[in-house]
């Protein structure tokens, strides 16, 4: 009789961890970041395999992030030169603060690309596992190798003037399945917030964003921005 109490009880036991770990999983946008290609690990700019929902969807909902989730490039920085702007081609936007600052993974992901690229110079390319890729470029240094994990937040490369630079800034890029998007669609680069958004592309890459209203008041970037205060 206890044997079959204890086989009942390693059963429930069982049963519910399974659960519990279908929860987990559930609980975050966990976009499988597989083994690269050559292809992914070669380019900055590349489609990105599975992305799209069996409808030809890839969604995103921002508005679900609170501020362990993340981080704004960089703190303090302000936006020298826009998406597309006068330049017409600009990918992605200028952002500059002072010489050797920080600059940080605004998503958890994995790090695809990690090194020189023609006119941008040191790159660092990280896809994230909500989807989207994100890229940091004209880097002093990089501080993340290709293949690292990385979590919102944490120091991915030393700004700098490589590549194709006039000033000491970072090109940053938001891409999804290899196509630039205007990064102020997602964050509000005049005060340096998460936009609370649901983000729709659909695979001919048209965008549709839903304004939505943050889930927490804590969607402002956590930490203090440094020199800058
Ligand atoms: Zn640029």
């Amino acid at each position: 009789m206890m044997r079959l109490f204890l086989l009942l009880l390693i059963c429930m036991l069982s049963v519910s961890s399974l659960v519990a770990g279908n929860r987990e999983k559930m609980s975050e946008e966990s976009f499988t970041l597989s083994n690269f290609t050559d292809e992914e690990r070669n380019s900055v700019s590349c489609p990105t395999r599975g992305l799209f929902d069996s409808s030809g969807l890839y969604v995103a909902d921002l508005s679900r992030y609170t501020s362990k989730d993340w981080s704004y490039p960089l703190r303090g920085g302000k936006v020298i030169s826009p998406f597309g702007g006068s330049r017409k081609n600009h990918q992605g936007i200028d952002i500059k603060t002072y010489e050797s600052d920080t600059i940080y993974a605004v998503f958890s992901g994995r790090v695809r690309f990690s090194k020189p690229f023609f006119g941008y110079g040191n790159a660092v390319v990280i896809r994230h596992y909500n989807g989207m890729e994100t890229l940091y470029s004209h880097n002093r240094n990089n501080l993340v190798n290709y293949g690292d994990y990385v979590h919102a937040g944490q120091p991915i490369a030393i700004i700098g003037r490589t590549g194709r630079a006039t000033t000491e800034h970072c090109h940053f890029e938001v891409r999804i399945n290899g196509r630039p998007y205007n990064p102020d669609l997602f964050f509000d680069c005049s005060c340096h917030r998460l936009r609370p958004v649901k983000v729709i592309v659909s695979s001919s890459g048209k965008i549709k964003i839903i304004r939505l209203s943050p889930k927490q008041d804590t969607i402002q970037s956590p930490q203090k921005i440094g020199r800058d205060n």
